[in-house]
């Protein structure tokens, strides 16, 4: 990869790192907070591997097929591997070792087959469940009355680890309802972690490169990024 290319990969980090640090003054938050997960589904491994040179060590694919391929040519690099999207249970096993962090936990089912896989590979399993908040159809994630019963059964097993909620924008470009879905995301986060008697929960992954700003005000503590990200760059 040429030196234009990490150019502007730091010039569109210096404009998104300044919306999230404008974007957590304004709600009184540190910066440090919130952690950017650079989204790399439309880019190279090429183009992913200049991404810690920049200070980014947290890269998200949303098809496991694509992280399959791209973890190991980062091998080398000290990143850390989130799954934003869809995963299907015959998908599990092999994602496991190549992850840190599966934001799309959205079916009990899913759950059982991460935690069988996660004892297996005697290695603890941290996910995050998401939430279907925009209610509609097409949409994955847990309806929201629906999450309590998927935290009982996460505390029944012994190597997956509930760090928060997840969710999406349901209509590209509506920034107001975008903000209500986050402001009902952390609510129902705040209403289980009080039912719950303080489970964990600490992590609201929520906001892209058009709404992650309504996010933060809301409450996100990790944004996931691509285009604004990659912009301009092949
Ligand atoms: C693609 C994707 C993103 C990043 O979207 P941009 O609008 O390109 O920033 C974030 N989250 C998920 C689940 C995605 O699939």
């Amino acid at each position: 990869m040429n030196s234009a290319c990490l150019e502007r990969l730091r010039g569109n980090l210096a404009r998104v790192r300044e919306q999230i640090a404008a974007a957590a003054a304004r709600c009184g938050r540190a910066p440090a907070s919130i952690t950017l997960v650079a989204v790399t589904k439309t880019v190279s491994a090429d183009v992913a591997r200049l991404l810690p040179q920049t200070g980014i060590l947290d890269l998200g694919e949303s098809r496991p097929q694509d992280l399959w391929r791209k973890a190991p040519l980062l091998h080398d690099l000290p990143v850390r591997w989130h799954l934003v999207g869809h995963l299907q249970r015959n998908k599990v096993a092999r994602t496991l070792p190549l992850v840190s962090l599966i934001h799309s936990v959205d079916s009990l089912r899913l759950l059982a087959a991460i935690e069988s896989a996660a004892a297996i590979q005697q290695s603890p399993a941290d996910v995050l469940l998401e939430v279907n908040v925009s209610g509609q159809p097409q949409k994955h994630g847990f309806a929201p009355d629906a999450v309590a019963e998927a935290l009982q059964q996460a505390a029944t097993c012994r190597w997956l680890r509930l760090r928060g909620l997840m969710a999406m924008a349901g209509t590209p470009g509506d920034l107001a309802a975008a903000r209500r879905e986050f402001a009902s995301l952390r609510e129902l986060r705040d209403r289980l972690r009080e039912a719950a008697g303080g489970a964990c929960l600490d992590e609201l992954s929520m906001g892209m490169s058009g709404d992650f700003e309504a996010a933060i005000e809301e409450g996100a503590t990790m944004v996931r990024i691509g285009t604004a990200l990659f912009e301009g760059i092949a």
